[in-house]
Order: C-alpha cells, then sequence, then structure tokens
C-alpha cells in the first residue's frame, strides 16, 4: 500500500499493484416490466464489472475562463491561503484557511462499522480514492479583462483586507490569458470590462486553435500531467440550435470553419478541449454544449460537465423539496427571489442572459415530482417562478429568498419560508475545486464487463454525470434520466467511489444492529 492509504480493502475480489488498484465488484439493479395483465415485475439483475484505478496522482493544472472574476479570484486566493496555512485577523477575531463547503475536502464517508464497538468509522471523503490535492493546483486562465488577479480581487469585494494583503504579491503576478469575446453572447454592460481579447468577435477556427495552444503553453511551461478546464465566465444567453449549424459534430466544426454567429465563445472553449481530451466544465448555465459539442466529445472520448454551479437557493431546494416530496407532503408551489450585487447581478439584469439563468434554476423539482404518482398527476407539477434582480448595494453577498408552499392532511397548508444569505463565490469556490478533483479522478478510473476479460478497458461516458452533486442542470448522457435529488447525486458518488475499491453501495441498513 502507499503511505497516504488511509485504509484498505481486504477481499479476494480487490488487488492493489504498485501501479493499479484492480476490483470486481457486483453491481446489482431492479429490472422492471410489465406482464400480460399489465401488473409490474420486478427481477433482480446482476453485472460484474472489472474496475481499474490508476493510483498515480498526477501534477495537475487547473485553467478557469473568467479567471479574473469573482469566482475565479476567490478560489485563487483561498487555494494560495490555503497552501501557505495562512491565518487573518477578523473583527471576530483570527480566521485561518480550509476547504469548508467542498465535499471532497471537508465531507466524511461511512467506510463501515466497528464489530467491538458497533460504531461507525468514517474517513474523509478525499481518502476513499488516491485523489489530487487541490493545494497543488497549479491555477492560470483566461479573461476578457487584463486586471491582474491583485486587483481583481480588490474589484471582486469578497474577502477579508487582511487576507488579501498576504496573497496580494503573488496573485499581483498572475494576469489571465487574452479571451474571446462575442459581444452578443453576454449583457451589453460587460463591455468596458473588455479590453484583454483577441481579434475577431465571432467563431473562427483561429480562437480553437489559440485555446488549444494556450493550453498546451501552460502544460509544458509548469511541467503538468494534466490540465482541467472550467468556464466560470459570465454567463451567455442561449444559443439557437440550427440544424446543420450545432446540432451535430461535423456540422459545428463547419459552423465554426464558416464563422457562424450562433457559436458561442463557451462552446469555442468546449470544442477546443475536446479536441485534446481536456477535461471541460461548464459553471454558467447556457447551453454551451449543443447537441454537435456532445457529440464531439462522445466521437473523440474527452470528458465533459456541466451546467451551471449548484451553490446556494437551488441547493437548497434539491434537497428541501426531495425532503418534502419523499415525507409525502404535496408542494404546490415555489416562489424563488434572488437579489445580489456582483457582476455575476450585473450581467443578469439583462434579459437573454437572466433567461439562461432562469431555465437552469427551473427544472431541479421535474425528477421528484414525476417520480411520485401518488402526490402528482401525470404531467401535474407545482407552479415555479424564479425571479433575479440586481442590487449594487449587496454586493457578493447574494440574498435568496423562498417559499414553499405545500398541500398537508386533510386541505390543510404548510408554508415554508427560507432567507439564505451568503457570500455567492465563497459558496462556488469549493465546487470548483470539487468539480475539478473529481473529473481528474475520473480520467484514472476505468471499467469492463468481468465476463469480458479479452477485451480492454475502457473510460466513462463522455459526459460525466457523476458530478451532478455540484451542478444546477446536470448534463446526461444523451437518453439518460436527470437526477436533481441532492441526496441522491451525493449516493451516486459516494458509491461510484465505493465500488471502484470493491465496496458495497453505503445502503444504511444497518441490520447488524438490528437483528441479533
Ligand atoms: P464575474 O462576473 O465576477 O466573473 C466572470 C468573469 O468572466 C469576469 O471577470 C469577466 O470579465 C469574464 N468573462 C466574460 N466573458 C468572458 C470570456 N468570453 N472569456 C473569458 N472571460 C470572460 O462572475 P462570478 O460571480 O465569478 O460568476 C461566474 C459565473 O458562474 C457566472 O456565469 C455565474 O452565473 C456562474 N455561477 C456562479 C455561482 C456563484 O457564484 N455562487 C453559482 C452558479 C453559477
Amino acid at each position: 500500500t502507499n503511505k497516504d492509504d488511509l485504509f484498505t480493502v481486504s477481499s479476494p475480489n480487490v488487488v492493489y499493484t504498485d501501479a493499479e488498484i484492480l476490483s470486481k465488484y457486483t453491481y446489482r439493479t431492479t429490472s422492471v416490466s410489465k406482464n400480460a395483465d399489465r401488473k409490474y415485475v420486478a427481477t433482480p439483475r446482476e453485472t460484474m464489472y472489472d474496475f481499474k484505478v490508476d493510483r498515480k496522482v498526477p501534477k495537475v493544472g487547473m485553467m478557469l475562463v473568467g479567471w479574473g472574476g469573482n469566482n475565479g479570484t476567490t478560489v485563487t486566493a483561498g487555494i494560495i491561503a490555503n497552501r501557505r496555512g495562512l491565518v487573518w485577523e477578523t473583527r471576530e477575531g483570527p480566521r485561518g484557511a480550509n476547504y469548508y463547503g467542498s465535499v471532497i475536502m471537508g465531507s466524511t464517508m461511512k467506510l463501515g462499522t466497528d464489530p467491538e464497538t458497533m460504531k461507525e468509522v468514517s474517513i474523509p471523503f478525499h481518502g476513499v480514492l488516491p485523489m489530487v490535492h487541490p493545494n497543488d493546483l497549479v491555477i492560470g486562465g483566461w479573461d476578457i479583462s487584463r486586471m491582474n488577479l491583485a486587483d481583481a480581487m480588490d474589484r471582486a469585494a469578497v474577502l477579508e483586507p487582511t487576507l488579501k494583503a498576504q496573497v496580494k504579491k503573488e496573485m499581483a503576478g498572475m494576469v489571465p490569458l487574452p479571451s474571446i469575446y462575442y459581444p452578443d453572447f453576454i449583457a451589453a454592460n460587460q463591455e468596458d470590462r473588455a479590453d484583454n481579447v483577441v481579434e475577431g468577435n465571432k467563431a473562427c477556427v483561429a480562437h480553437v486553435e489559440q485555446i488549444r495552444k494556450d493550453i498546451s503553453d501552460f502544460k509544458s511551461k509548469n511541467n503538468l500531467d494534466k490540465i482541467i478546464v472550467q468556464w466560470t465566465a459570465n454567463t451567455e444567453r442561449y444559443a439557437d440550435i440550427i440544424p446543420g449549424v450545432n446540432d451535430t459534430a461535423d456540422g459545428l466544426l463547419k459552423a465554426i470553419e464558416e464563422g457562424h454567429e450562433e457559436v458561442s465563445p463557451s462552446t469555442i472553449f468546449a470544442v477546443a478541449c475536446i479536441l485534446d481530451k481536456v477535461p471541460f466544465i461548464n459553471g454558467s448555465p447556457q447551453n454551451t454544449f449543443v447537441p454537435g459539442a456532445i457529440e464531439l466529445a462522445e466521437r473523440h472520448g474527452s470528458f465533459i460537465g456541466g451546467d451551471d454551479f449548484k451553490s446556494g437557493q437551488t441547493k437548497m431546494k434539491s434537497a428541501l423539496v426531495d425532503f418534502l416530496i419523499s415525507a409525502g407532503i404535496k408542494l404546490t408551489s415555489i416562489a424563488s427571489y434572488n437579489h445580489l450585487g456582483n457582476n455575476d447581478g450585473k450581467n443578469l439584469s439583462s434579459q437573454k442572459q437572466f433567461r439562461s439563468k432562469e431555465i437552469s434554476k427551473s427544472n431541479v423539482v421535474d425528477d421528484m415530482v414525476e417520480a411520485n404518482s401518488v402526490l402528482y398527476k401525470p404531467g401535474e407539477h407545482p407552479d415555479h417562478t424564479v425571479v433575479i434582480k440586481y442590487m449594487p448595494a449587496v454586493g457578493d453577498n447574494k440574498r435568496a429568498l423562498d417559499e414553499y408552499y405545500a398541500e398537508i392532511f386533510l386541505g390543510g397548508h404548510q408554508t415554508i419560508s427560507i432567507f439564505n444569505v451568503c457570500e455567492d463565490s465563497l459558496l462556488a469556490s469549493p465546487l470548483i475545486i470539487d468539480l475539478v478533483l473529481v473529473a481528474e479522478m475520473m480520467t484514472r478510473i476505468q471499467w469492463r464487463v468481468s465476463s469480458e476479460e479479452d477485451k480492454d478497458y475502457k473510460g466513462f461516458h463522455s459526459v460525466l454525470s457523476i458530478l451532478s452533486y455540484m451542478l444546477k442542470a446536470p448534463l446526461t448522457p444523451p437518453g439518460t434520466p436527470v437526477v436533481n435529488a441532492l441526496a441522491k447525486q451525493r449516493g451516486a458518488l459516494t458509491n461510484i467511489f465505493r465500488a471502484c475499491v470493491g465496496l458495497e453501495p453505503e445502503s444504511d441498513m444497518t441490520l447488524e444492529h438490528k437483528l441479533f
């Protein structure tokens, strides 16, 4: 075993070599069909898979599009602060660097039970598989604003001055690479920021090639094994899906060659990454992954993930609605108001960009409603409204007000009102880290069906739906269902990681505490 391993699995199905962890894992599901009487028939099924985990933790670069924004500067300062173990004074006393809000760095997973004490044994999530530590990430990226990261951190107005003072020098030396800017895709009110742009204001092959070159230059300059790219730039408007233009991979490549106006900057970044098998994650709500981009990713076996960080209001929603509907309470309406005063809010004050956000915030309860045919008739749905207003005074301290209105026993009503206040970028930054760490881990996991031992191992599907926990509108492989319920999303992440070391999913049955 490696000195860093927190545990080893003792099982004939799990083998550790210097380079790999090899496991045999039996995946058990229930297949449901209808018989001649139109009654359901449930049949247990099982498939045995071989998983192979590459144990060598690589040196990884994280490149952010929109590096000079609130999220980009905050996550950069946060990683530097952690790397150096910084402590800074606040009016409430000294505060130290941490990774609170990151599932991978801040939460634990139950490994099992100690039969002697009957107690659960939990370990940090980061120790389940051999993962990259965020302190070791080399950070870079692009922004249409030329401001160095120290000044951009001041512009963001998120962090305490005493913390900023300690990271300022290092961040002053960080300057975003010029980016691609097609003004029509973001709000007109962003124009005065755009002083760091690559020539040309619509899609072209030169732009794709420039991004590919930027990534490979960054990789070689910093001696990196791997790069992960993430879009944390402004929310763009939706791109229209036009047959022949962006609905197929070949159409999209041709549209880029021909300079079609409906190809967005974020899609250009995605295409550049896909062509070089660099994982690309979209942290904003727009439809970066047009069908042609997804097809291109599948063709190249490149990883993509999205869309839109799930940080505050929607994270609460995907936990609370799951709870209410699973409790048998009939949720009948959700009214969600937000006001925020950062640059994201300014950009979202423009109708087309707001529309992207409205879409990604609106679909998050669909799966939970559809699953409950006791409470909801087919097609029936709770009312759901989302409002976002720009209120400069509150800065990054976003306010989210939610009213959940539900029908309870015998026609009664329950109203739950939530007032959620937090620095938006301090919630989003740990998600940016989790997305990078999990996406990177997925590049080192391979599988095959055990009975097909003659076949080569392969990677997971290009669309990394395992990232759903961190995302508002999770992208899933075409034709597969979207899961929004937060606990299920966490279950998928936990149990896939467990399977890779040959452990059963965490079932919470605890029969050992009930049958004796
Ligand atoms: P921000 O406006 O502070 O930062 C965005 C940055 O992107 C700016 O510096 C801008 O200059 C830059 N930019 C715009 N277009 C670009 C391009 N084509 N190439 C490179 N850079 C470009 O916003 P933020 O608060 O950091 O949020 C970033 C994104 O994350 C937004 O789309 C937001 O909706 C999304 N998001 C944020 C949160 C959160 O903060 N909690 C949650 C979910 C989604």
